[in-house]
């Protein structure tokens, strides 16, 4: 495994938050209709989600990592891909974006950066020796929305199983990258939408 730089994550302008005016946000019941308003923390017009006990405060998802950031841990998985410019193709066909990470020491096919909304998800390592048959590597990827991106890989034509309720509480389904890698996308069943 090739070391690869530790991303450094945006910070936002936090050294000169300021208050904002307050904004009514647009709430409606479905989620991925989503209305920008003015984050409360950075000011900038985003997508924001309020507090559970403050609706007028809003925070949008830069901010939100920045506050995660604070306290315990985050993680990124690796998924081996046997051909990165196939993996990058369906990634992205997936909704997903991608970033390749360039090494001038690289010569077995790269290292990429994949995020969603511009939060990372996972990383993409090229093995091209790799046996796709035996790949039993994945990850999974909690979304309040798992309705909303099946529907969308379904669209797209993506290898997607049923979106099911399984008996461990999740409703989820899986998507199967062309290397044989398992992204589990899901929501709890009892999480309101
Ligand atoms: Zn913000």
């Amino acid at each position: 495994m090739r070391r690869v730089r530790l991303r450094g994550r945006s910070r936002g302008d936090h050294h000169t938050v300021r208050p904002t005016p307050w904004v009514l946000l647009s709430r409606t019941p479905r989620e991925g209709v989503r209305t920008p308003v003015n984050c409360s923390c950075c000011g900038n017009e985003r997508v924001t989600a309020a507090l559970r006990s403050r609706d007028d405060v809003a925070i949008c998802r830069e901010c939100l990592e920045w506050l995660l950031g604070q306290i315990g841990v985050s993680s990124t998985p690796t998924l081996p891909v046997a051909d990165m410019p196939e993996a990058v193709a369906f990634y992205e066909r997936a909704g997903f974006g991608v970033r390749m990470y360039t090494d001038d020491q690289d010569e077995d096919g790269g290292f990429a950066f994949v995020d969603y909304d511009g939060q990372s998800v996972f990383d993409l390592d090229a093995v091209p020796d790799m046996d796709r048959g035996a790949n039993r590597a994945g990850c999974y990827l909690i979304t309040k929305d798992a309705d909303g991106w099946h529907a969308r890989m379904a669209a797209a034509a993506l290898p997607v199983t049923p979106l099911e309720d399984q008996p461990w509480g999740m409703r989820e389904f899986t998507l199967t990258d062309p290397s044989g890698n398992h992204v589990r996308i899901g929501r709890g069943v009892d999480s309101s939408v």
